[in-house]
């Protein structure tokens, strides 16, 4: 009955933004064409690395283009291709872009149940590499593209739909190359793509989040230097020491916190669904008072590290090379640190303050060598893009949204360098999903059906809003 109930009240959202208009979707129609997009994305292997994005590029041109849409390919490597569709608008208001990407990152065939290229349907589940990073985002935007244009939506904004190559770690082929390039494709005032999602706990939607800006990955060098010589005969020059003592100093400090408006709003709303308990500790990280902020760090950084890492610019070592065989001191030790700046930190007086941290002239501190992506401010929570999310989870999802920034790096840095105001959606999973070893990138991947098929109509309402001539 509550079943029920509740797919009624899905089929109303649905429709009732088409009011106006002269034709509706057929909401079976729509959800068994969703559906089978879906699985046929599922089953084409675009794998990064190596990198062949074709097969779904092709998919998605001959489907977009059965149904006259134009779809462009722009391609720096042949197998690598980027498709472009646009639905022109009347021009009253600039574009809207909605991105996803094609490419998928590697599988272990052994750990899989159910094969990872089979899109496997079972006990309500859709299994296979790619179901929620990124195909979920595709097949919502290709639907969204197919409806628009069958319904013959007049639309006050353009509407370009990119599927895009080499989002998991081959940018140069994806959306640097559409950004460098192609950029007069693209170029957009809203942007909405991966990046945000649904969190569900004990089977229950409790809050939705859209992603507004992102932390920046760039990497610190430690290079020790000593004397060589004979392991019988330590030296108080030991490369090895010194940069053990350099890591462990870096590991240990606390950089400085700083909220902006993207994780202040976070926390305060967090706060506000959260039980008592762990409210306190939301709230008290946004307090003046420094003895608060600091016992709420000390929480975080114990048993929420997620949220310790939003806070400031982290550092995490994680590769460290030093020595080569057991009888020699080598004269020289290195170690890569994994550091993810605020989107605002100044990065020369960052590396100043980790210098007076190492305080160690044996050792030299460097930035070194990263796919660095663009810094850029946030999208702004006081826009029509976000109101209008905001609105749409509240009627579909019957729940808060929270807008977050990302520790990770999405496409989206690209295009908010390019002043596009870009927002990370996705749809719903279960928290329990992650630890079990089903979410994105981990050795499975799997996503509801009902949730698969509940975002798609969310995207697809969204896009109707925020485009349809009024
Ligand atoms: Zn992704």
């Amino acid at each position: 009955m509550r079943t029920l109930i509740f797919s009624l009240a899905l089929f109303v959202s649905f429709s009732v933004c088409l009011a106006g208009q002269s034709q509706q979707p057929d909401l079976k129609a729509f959800e068994e064409e969703t559906m089978r997009h879906y699985q046929a994305l599922l089953r084409l292997e675009t794998m990064d690395p190596p990198g062949n994005e074709r097969p779904a590029a092709d998919y998605l041109k001959q489907v977009l283009e059965k149904e006259r849409i134009e779809a462009k390919t722009f391609s720096l490597e042949p197998n690598r291709p980027n498709v472009v569709a646009r639905l022109k608008g009347n021009g009253r208001k600039r574009p809207l872009l909605i991105m996803a990407h094609t490419d998928v990152v590697n599988v272990d065939p052994s750990k899989w149940t159910f094969p990872p290229f089979a899109a496997t349907r079972n006990g309500g589940y859709v299994y296979g590499r790619g179901t929620v990073d990124d195909k979920d985002n595709v097949v919502a935007a290709l639907m969204t593209a197919l409806t628009l244009k069958r319904l013959n939506v007049p639309l006050d904004r353009d509407v370009i739909f990119l599927f895009e190559a080499g989002e998991e770690g081959s940018t140069r082929v994806g959306i640097q190359f559409m950004v460098n390039q192609h950029y007069s494709e693209i170029d957009s005032e809203f942007c909405l793509a991966e990046g945000g999602g649904v969190v569900r706990q004990g089977g229950q939607v409790k809050y939705a989040t859209v992603q507004t800006i992102e932390k920046i990955p760039r990497a610190i060098e430690l290079t020790a230097r000593g004397v060589a010589g004979h392991g019988s005969v330590p030296l108080k020059t030991n490369a090895v020491v010194h940069l053990a003592e350099a890591v462990a100093a870096v590991a240990k400090w606390r950089t400085p916190i700083r909220i902006n408006d993207t994780t202040g709003a976070y926390f305060s709303r967090l706060a506000e669904l959260s039980k008592p308990e762990e409210a306190h500790w939301y709230r008290d990280i946004l307090s003046t008072d420094s003895k608060k902020v600091q016992a709420a760090d000390d929480y975080f950084l114990d048993k929420e590290p997620r949220h310790a890492s939003i806070l400031r610019t982290s550092i995490s070592p994680n590769q460290f090379n030093a020595g080569y065989r057991i009888n020699v001191i080598p004269s020289e030790a290195k170690a890569l640190l994994d550091v993810r700046t605020l989107p605002d930190e100044d990065p020369t007086k960052f590396l100043e303050q980790v210098k007076k941290v190492v305080n160690d002239p044996a050792v030299e501190v460097a930035w070194s060598a990263r796919d660095v992506r663009p810094s850029s401010g946030a999208a702004k929570l006081d826009s029509e893009v976000f109101k209008v999310l905001e609105a749409n989870v509240t009627k579909t999802y019957n729940a808060p949204t929270l807008p977050t920034m990302s520790t990770g790096a999405t496409d989206m840095a690209y295009l908010r360098a390019k002043g596009i105001q870009c927002y990370g959606i996705g749809p719903a999973t279960d928290v329990e999903d992650g630890p079990l070893g089903f979410g994105a990138h981990s050795d499975q991947e799997r996503i509801l059906e009902s949730e698969i098929l509940r975002f798609v109509r969310f995207n697809w309402d969204v896009v109707v809003e925020l485009a349809r001539s009024k």
